[in-house]
């Protein structure tokens, strides 16, 4: 027997803590995993054996380097970029690029491990990876963020490929930092393939690839409620965030029948009684990815709604909420007001929206609640369908890729039913299946290689 790795929990995330100073976005990510993996592994000799769980939260490599540009003041400026490449047992690395001042090593690694289990869950053949920089493009003009990019691309160009290590957005990158980007790599490279996702039409992109993250959270959430015959119709719902998943996560649940009452962003929430209408949204989407406006101005526009500044949307009365925004926006205190509201279902947009403290108060609730690396793969899971499509070089029609979005978000659901149930309850444990699944394949496979 192998003992090595026969630790109790405590003194597993004691070991991580220790190799991981100062990375409590990593730590804690590892720790809400690690508290599942421990007792389904239990009485699995061959996953102790072969140190799998230890293995997992140790990335294949972290690249570390330094970007620098000129700002449009002839200025010289030096930013901080990583690519965490977590995992590659079941297919090439593959998770978004990030670009906000908070970006650390530290919550890269949290991403790259999330998007592993996610991956997985997903059933198709991607590996765990993400990247990004400190570099903030708020205020940037076009030529200063297409100059970051392109000089990002200069050193990251050498680590990625289609079969090796695929990116895509995040926070703060959208259409057009892709589009800088792939049109560095190709130049760099004088290679047309599928090296980013989330690309334009013209040059490789998938339709529904913009809208997947937030429609595939919506459908994660119908299909949540479907298990307690209930349904979207009717109810009221608060989102977080006003970017690429929250507006269309608001869309869905409007066009789902939900009254959506409220978005954010890092300046605060607007709350809107009337609940949002199409036009609202898309006056929001255009807000934000053409104007590069802030949510404040919603109320301005649309008589009877209100903003909150420097609040986040919790305390709003709901029964639905998608935390859509960014990692620990959602905290003990805000989730016991949210249960106190009567809130039936939580289903995450964001990754890890919600802290431990919110997490654990959740689940002892016995809400229906899902967390991100379930509810939100919908827009990898798109994402791999990009890569197909490349390496086949067709396009499928919108109707095929909403159909094999829905059966996805459908089949990951079924994959956290079967292994989030508990004995003598009727309440699905969504974090636990949902580590568990996406666990299982990744280890698997690892077993399958051997000691590599
Ligand atoms: P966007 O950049 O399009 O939007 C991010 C939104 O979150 C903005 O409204 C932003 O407000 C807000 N936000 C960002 N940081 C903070 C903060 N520290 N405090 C409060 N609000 C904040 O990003 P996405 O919509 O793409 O991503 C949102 C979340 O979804 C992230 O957790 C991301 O990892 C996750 N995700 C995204 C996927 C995708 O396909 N895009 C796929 C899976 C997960 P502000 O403008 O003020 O910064």
């Amino acid at each position: 027997m192998a003992v090595s790795d026969h630790v109790d929990l405590a003194t597993f995330i004691e070991g991580v803590n220790k190799r991981n100073p100062g990375q409590p976005e990593f730590v804690q990510a590892v720790t809400e995993v690690a508290e599942d993996i421990f007792d389904f592994i239990q009485d699995k000799e061959a996953y102790h054996k072969a140190q799998i769980l230890r293995r997992i939260a140790e990335p294949d490599r972290v690249i570390s380097f330094r970007v620098c540009w000129e700002d449009d003041n002839g200025n010289i400026r030096v930013q901080r970029a990583w690519r965490v490449q977590n995992n590659n047992a079941i297919g090439p690395y593959k998770g978004g690029i990030r670009f906000h001042p908070t970006v650390t090593e530290s919550v890269l690694k949290f991403l790259a491990f999330e998007q592993t289990f996610k991956n997985a869950l997903t059933g198709l053949p991607m590996g765990g990876g993400k990247g990004g920089s400190n570099f903030n493009p708020k205020g940037k003009s076009d030529n200063e963020v297409m100059r970051f990019c392109q000089s990002l691309m200069i050193e990251l160009y050498r680590h990625i490929g289609a079969d090796v290590d695929v990116p895509a957005g995040d926070i703060g990158v959208g259409g057009r930092e892709i589009g800088y980007m792939f049109g560095q790599y190709k130049r760099i490279t004088n290679t047309f393939e599928g090296v980013l996702t989330g690309k334009g039409l013209e040059y490789g992109g998938s339709l529904i690839r913009t809208e997947a993250t937030g429609y595939g959270a919506t459908y994660f959430l119908q299909n949540m409620l479907k298990t307690q015959g209930k349904d979207i119709d009717g109810h009221t719902v608060v989102i977080s965030g006003s970017g690429n998943v929250a507006t269309h996560a608001a869309e869905k649940c409007h066009q789902l029948g939900g009254k959506v009452l409220t978005l954010s962003d890092s300046e605060g929430f607007i709350y809107d009684p009337e609940g949002m209408t199409q036009a609202k949204i898309d006056w929001v989407k255009e807000l934000k990815t053409k104007r590069r406006g802030r949510i404040s101005e919603y109320a301005k526009e649309f008589k009877g709604s209100e903003f909150h500044a420097g609040k986040t949307p919790w305390g709003v009365k709901c029964d639905l909420a998608l935390p859509c925004a960014t990692q620990n926006e959602l905290l003990g205190p805000d989730a016991d007001v949210l249960l106190k509201n009567g809130c039936i279902a939580v289903s995450e947009g964001a990754n890890m929206p919600t802290n431990l403290d919110g997490v654990h108060k959740f689940k002892a609730a016995g809400i229906l609640y899902a967390p991100g690396k379930a509810a939100n793969a919908g827009g990898v899971a798109v994402s791999g369908l990009e890569m197909s499509q490349n390496s086949a070089r067709i396009s499928w029609k919108e109707e095929e890729l909403q159909r094999l979005l829905q059966d996805i978000m459908s089949g990951i659901h079924e994959r956290c039913a079967e292994y989030g149930g508990r004995k003598g309850s009727k309440v699905i444990d969504y974090v636990r299946g949902a580590n568990i699944a996406g666990f299982k394949k990744v280890a698997d496979a690892m077993l399958a290689y051997g000691v590599v």
